[in-house]
């Protein structure tokens, strides 16, 4: 089972209403809402409200509405955000190696500063 979801996991939590967040936007299928120690001045999170682990997870199984919904989210939190024309970067970790924290899919909207690089090279 490479995607057994855990639903004690705190963004879980956050959907069911039993921690507060911060939210930016809220639809059907889709929560946005602001880290809680943010990387950038923009630092927005990305949740499906269906239970996905991963990236890859969500990809494969969800259905479309829930696919097209999250992602026209994510361009609305660019917008709404104000950082279309300076740029951003999304990132969604998954697993060990990409050093996961949250078993909740989640994408970072990350913006309003210069953001270096995308990974430091490999040595
Ligand atoms: P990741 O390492 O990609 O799993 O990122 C998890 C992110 O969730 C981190 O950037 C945390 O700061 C953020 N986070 C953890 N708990 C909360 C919370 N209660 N509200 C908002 N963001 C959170």
């Amino acid at each position: 089972m490479p995607h057994a979801y855990d639903d004690q996991n705190i963004f879980a939590r956050i959907l069911r209403g039993e921690i507060p967040n911060d939210t930016v936007m809220e639809t059907d299928h889709t929560l946005a809402f602001r880290d809680i120690q943010p990387q950038a001045p923009v630092h927005v999170l990305v949740i499906p409200k269906g239970p996905y682990v991963c990236y890859d997870h969500f990809a494969l199984e969800a259905s479309d509405a829930e696919i097209a919904d999250f992602t026209r989210v994510i361009g609305e939190v660019c917008k709404m955000e104000g950082v279309q024309e300076a740029g951003y970067r999304i990132i969604s970790n998954a697993g060990e190696a990409g050093v996961q924290e949250v078993p909740h899919l989640h994408v970072h909207v990350l913006g309003g500063r210069g953001l270096g690089r995308m990974l430091q090279p490999a040595r």
